[in-house]
C-alpha cells in the first residue's frame, strides 16, 4: 500500500477527552475515530489490526472444534421473558420498537438465542458435545463510555457457546477454552492472568475472567505468589491473605480482556433444553460461554505495547508487516524505493511505502507513532553501501543491509 493513497491523517495531539493511551494513540494514528459517545469507526489501520485479532481468534475457536454461526443481533423479546433477563440484565438492554409498536432489542450477549437454536434442533446425546461460536457486534447500554475502545456501546466480540451431556465433560472442555484463551493473548502480545471472578447476570457458579496487569484497569484481582491462586476483589471481597496457604496477597489493577462460564444448567432450566441420555432418560443439557471483546483487546495491546513516541504492534497483529520509507526524493532514490517496494509486493510481503513528498522528521515521527514493528528507509546514503537501513521498532540500533540481501529480514 502506498502512503500517499492511505486514508489515514495521523495527528499531533490528541481528543481532549483521551484520556488512556491506547485512545490517545489509536487517535492520533489514526486507527479509530469516534462517531458519537462509545461508538467508534474503525479506519483502515484499525480494521487491518481487527481483522489479524479476528483471525487469531477463529483459528483457535476452530482448533477446538468450534463451528461458526451468525445469529441476529435484533433479540426475539419472548426468549428474553423466558430468562427473566428483559429487565434484570445489567447493563439494561437497548431497547427500540417496530413500526408495528413490537418490542425488540439489540443484543447485547446471545445464551437466549443460542439456546433456543440448541432446543429446536437437538435431540440426542449422539449430537453432544456442540461447540458454536460467532464474531459479531453486540450492543451494551453503558452508564458511561470512556477510554476509548476500552469501554464502548457497540463493539465486535467473539461469544462462543458449548453444550455437553455431562458437567464432567463441561469442566473438561471450560480447561481447554483457558488453554486456547491464554494462546490467543499470547499471539496478540499480552500475558494474561486467569483469575476466579463473580458470574454477575451472564449466570452460573463458576466462571474465570482473564486479566492483563496495568494502572489503567478497572478491576482489582489479589495473587498469591507463593500458590499462585489469582481472583477479582469482586468474588473475594477484601481479604489480606491466601485462602489456600495464608501467605499475604498482592493487589493489581487489571484490564479484563476474556471472561468465561461455566453456565451449568441454568439456561437448560429456564429454556427447557433437554436432550435424551442413552438410557432413555430426558435430562438438561449442561452448558458454558466463553466472550472476548475484539476493540477491548485492541486497546489493550496498545496499553502494553508503546513507548512515548508512539504505538510498537507485536507482528502478528500489525496493521503491516514493515514501513518501507524513501527519504529524499531524487530520481536514483525514487526508483531504487520503487523496484524494492514491487519486489516486495510480488513476494506478498504487507509492506506500506511511505512515498509522500514530506520531511524525513515528519515520516518518522508518523512511522513511530502507527507502529509496525520494522522500518526500511532508503537514501542517498543507503544507496551509496547498496544498502536498505533497517530498524526494529522496538529496538535503538539501526543496521544496514545489502539490497540483494534485504528479504532474509522479512520475518
Ligand atoms: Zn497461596
Amino acid at each position: 500500500m502506498r502512503q500517499s493513497q492511505l486514508f489515514c491523517k495521523t495527528q499531533r495531539s490528541a481528543p481532549k477527552e483521551a484520556e488512556t493511551i491506547s485512545h490517545k494513540y489509536l487517535t492520533r494514528a489514526d486507527f479509530i475515530e469516534q462517531s458519537f459517545s462509545g461508538v467508534y469507526r474503525l479506519l483502515p489501520l484499525g480494521y487491518r489490526v481487527f481483522k489479524k485479532i479476528e483471525e487469531i481468534i477463529r483459528k483457535e475457536m476452530q482448533n477446538l472444534g468450534a463451528q461458526e454461526v451468525l445469529l441476529p443481533v435484533l433479540q426475539n423479546k419472548s426468549l428474553w421473558l423466558e430468562t427473566k433477563r428483559w429487565q434484570t440484565i445489567d447493563p439494561p438492554l437497548f431497547k427500540l420498537k417496530d413500526r408495528h409498536d413490537k418490542e425488540t432489542a439489540l443484543g447485547p450477549t446471545h445464551e437466549e438465542e443460542i439456546t433456543d437454536l440448541f432446543r429446536k434442533r437437538i435431540k440426542s446425546y449422539q449430537d453432544l458435545p456442540l461447540y458454536i461460536f460467532q464474531i459479531q457486534n453486540k450492543f451494551r447500554n453503558e452508564m458511561r463510555s470512556t477510554g476509548g475502545l476500552l469501554r464502548t456501546r457497540e463493539f465486535f466480540m467473539k461469544d462462543l457457546y458449548s453444550f455437553h451431556a455431562d458437567e464432567e465433560d463441561l469442566r473438561d472442555f471450560y480447561e481447554k477454552v483457558k488453554k486456547a484463551y491464554s494462546k490467543i493473548f499470547e499471539k496478540c502480545g499480552l500475558k494474561s492472568i486467569c483469575v476466579e471472578a463473580s458470574s454477575g447476570t451472564i449466570g452460573g457458579e463458576l466462571s474465570h475472567e482473564f486479566m492483563v496487569p496495568s494502572p489503567i484497569g478497572e478491576d482489582k484481582i489479589v495473587i498469591c505468589k507463593k500458590c499462585g491462586l489469582a481472583a477479582n476483589v469482586e468474588k473475594t471481597g477484601e481479604i489480606k491473605n491466601c485462602k489456600n496457604c495464608k501467605t499475604l496477597l498482592e493487589r493489581k489493577s487489571c484490564i479484563e480482556i476474556g471472561h468465561i462460564f461455566n453456565l451449568g444448567t441454568k439456561y437448560s432450566k429456564e429454556m427447557k433444553a433437554e436432550y435424551s441420555a442413552k438410557d432413555g432418560k430426558t435430562l438438561l443439557v449442561v452448558m458454558g460461554c466463553y466472550g472476548i471483546g475484539l476493540p477491548r483487546l485492541m486497546a489493550t495491546i496498545v496499553e502494553l505495547n508503546h513507548d512515548e513516541r508512539g504505538i510498537i504492534w507485536p507482528k502478528e497483529v500489525a496493521p503491516f508487516t514493515l514501513h518501507l520509507i524513501r527519504i529524499e526524493n531524487n530520481d536514483k532514490v525514487k526508483n531504487a524505493a520503487e523496484k524494492l517496494y514491487n519486489d516486495l509486493l510480488k513476494k506478498g510481503i504487507d509492506v506500506l511505502y511511505d512515498d509522500r513528498e514530506k520531511t524525513p522528521g515528519e515520516k518518522f515521527a508518523d512511522a513511530d507513532l502507527i507502529g509496525i514493528p520494522q522500518r526500511w528507509v532508503i537514501s542517498e546514503k543507503t544507496l551509496k553501501e547498496n544498502s536498505v537501513e533497517i530498524k526494529m521498532r522496538d529496538k535503538k540500533e539501526v543496521k544496514l543491509v545489502k539490497i540483494s540481501n534485504v528479504q532474509s529480514f522479512i520475518q
